[in-house]
């Protein structure tokens, strides 16, 4: 006969949400992911190094203020890329 242990229950604090959070509410917007001009593939490395040149602008009908390019690695095909985005960063 075995006797079984009682399963561990979890302490009280580390259920639910903390006393006094509220629900977040949560945006949705799209984002298109950068995809490699050589394989048409958007599976990338985690972006390493970044240049950044404050320029302010329109693109494709919104304001930036930076440019900003990030390296990264096509992981399907290896070719490495520049990301480029137009950011737009509270002043
Ligand atoms: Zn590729």
């Amino acid at each position: 006969m075995s006797a079984k242990k009682p399963a561990p229950r979890p302490k009280p604090s580390a259920a639910g949400r903390p006393a006094g959070a509220t629900n977040r509410e949560y945006d949705e917007v799209e984002s298109a992911p950068t995809r490699c001009r050589q394989c048409g593939s958007t599976s990338r490395s985690a972006y390493f190094g970044r240049n950044t040149v404050v320029q302010m602008g329109e693109h494709e009908g919104r304001p930036y203020n930076r440019i900003v390019w990030r390296r990264c690695r096509c992981e399907a095909c290896g070719q490495h890329r520049f990301d480029k985005s137009f950011e737009l960063e509270p002043e």
